[in-house]
C-alpha cells in the first residue's frame, strides 16, 4: 500500500483572541498558536523518485516584509514569532528550497503563506485551490475584517496551478486533466494526487475560496488530515463550541468564515472522520484519521514530545 510521511515543520505563532473563533468564548483570553507548514513525503514504488511536498508555509520570517495595509491587524496579534520559519525548519533536517516540489497552499491567508519567494527554483510548483487566484488579484473580495489582505504579486503565475473548480466531474479540462474530483468517504471532492492512494488533496469550503486539506496516508491504518483554518478549535470538533461571530464597531457582522453553513458542513465532516474513521473504496477495514489544524497549539505541543518536527522519527 502506498503511503507518504508527514513531519512538522516550525512556521512561526502568532496570538490570537478566543472571542474571534469560538463561541461562547471567554472575552478577555488569548493564546499564542502556532502556524503550521508541513513537510510530506512521497516515493513512487515503480520509479523510487521521491517527490517533496510543503503545505503552507506560515508566518513570513520579516513581519516588515507583509503589505503595510496588515500593520494594524498583526499588532492585535502580538506576540508573534517567526523563527524558525520552513526553510529554516527544513534546512534542520537537510533540505532546502530546492528540494521541494510543490509547495501547496491551503489558503491564501497572510498567516499561511509565507514567504513564497524563497522557493526560486524553476521545478517548485505552487498549488492553490480554485479560487484562491482571484483574491491575490483582487477579483474576489471579502470586507470581513483587517486580516483579509492580499497580494497580486504572492506567487509566480507561470509555476503555479490553480485547481479546477471542485465538481465531480468524468471529463476534467484538459489543463487539469491530472487533478480530477471524486468523492472520497465524507468528502465530496478530493483529488488522489498521486493516483496511489497516499495522498488526497480535500476540498475544504467555507473558510475562505480556494481551502483545501490534505489527507495523507501513514500506513494501512492511519491517516493524517491537514486541515488548515477549518478548524480553529478542538472544542469545536467535539461540539462543546460554536464558530464565533461577532459586531465590529461600526456595526458589520463578521465571521473569521467566509460561509458559515458551509464551514459548519465542513466542520461536519471532519468531525465524522475523526470520530468514525475513513473508508476507502475497495478496503476491508476503515482507517482511522487524525486531525490537525494549522493553529492547533495542543497537537504541537505534544508533536514537539513525540518528535514529529522534521526530521524526527518517520510516522
Ligand atoms: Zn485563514
Amino acid at each position: 500500500m502506498a503511503t507518504v510521511t508527514a513531519h512538522a515543520l516550525g512556521a512561526g505563532h502568532l496570538t490570537i483572541p478566543e472571542r474571534f473563533f469560538v463561541k461562547p468564548a471567554d472575552p478577555d483570553a488569548r493564546r499564542t498558536v502556532p502556524s503550521l507548514s508541513f513537510l510530506v513525503q512521497h516515493k513512487d514504488a515503480r520509479s523510487g523518485k521521491t517527490t517533496r511536498i510543503v503545505f503552507d508555509l506560515g508566518m513570513r520570517r520579516d513581519l516588515s516584509l507583509y503589505p503595510a495595509a496588515l500593520e494594524s491587524h498583526l499588532t492585535s496579534r502580538q506576540p508573534i514569532s517567526t523563527d524558525p520559519d520552513p526553510v529554516a525548519s527544513l534546512a534542520i533536517g537537510g533540505l532546502s528550497v530546492d528540494d521541494i516540489d510543490y509547495v501547496m497552499f491551503s489558503h491564501v491567508h497572510y498567516d499561511h503563506v509565507g514567504m513564497p519567494r524563497d522557493f526560486t527554483n524553476k521545478k517548485t510548483k505552487f498549488i492553490v485551490g480554485h479560487g484562491a487566484l482571484d483574491l491575490l488579484n483582487g477579483k474576489t473580495k471579502h470586507d470581513l475584517g483587517k486580516h483579509m489582505v492580499f497580494e497580486s504579486d504572492l506567487l509566480p503565475l507561470e509555476r503555479t496551478i490553480e485547481l479546477p473548480p471542485p465538481e465531480v466531474s468524468d471529463n476534467p479540462s484538459p489543463n487539469h486533466a491530472q487533478f480530477k474530483w471524486k468523492r472520497l468517504g465524507p468528502f465530496p471532492e478530493a483529488i488522489d494526487f498521486f493516483n496511489d492512494g497516499s495522498l488526497y488533496i480535500v476540498n475544504s469550503p467555507g473558510h475562505l475560496p480556494g481551502h483545501i486539506n490534505l489527507l495523507c496516508r501513514l500506513s494501512s491504518t492511519k491517516f493524517i488530515i491537514m486541515a488548515g483554518d477549518a478548524c480553529h478549535d478542538v472544542r469545536l470538533l467535539t461540539g462543546e463550541r460554536d464558530i464565533a461571530t461577532w459586531t465590529d464597531e461600526t456595526g458589520k457582522h463578521c465571521c473569521i468564515h467566509v460561509d458559515i453553513p458551509t464551514a459548519k458542513e465542513n466542520l461536519a465532516r471532519l468531525r465524522a472522520v475523526t470520530k468514525d474513521g475513513i473508508e476507502v473504496d475497495g478496503e476491508a477495514a476503515r482507517a482511522q484519521v487524525e486531525l490537525v489544524f494549522a493553529h492547533d497549539f495542543a497537537w504541537e505541543e505534544d508533536a514537539v514530545k513525540r518528535g514529529r518536527f522534521w526530521p524526527g522519527k518517520v510516522q
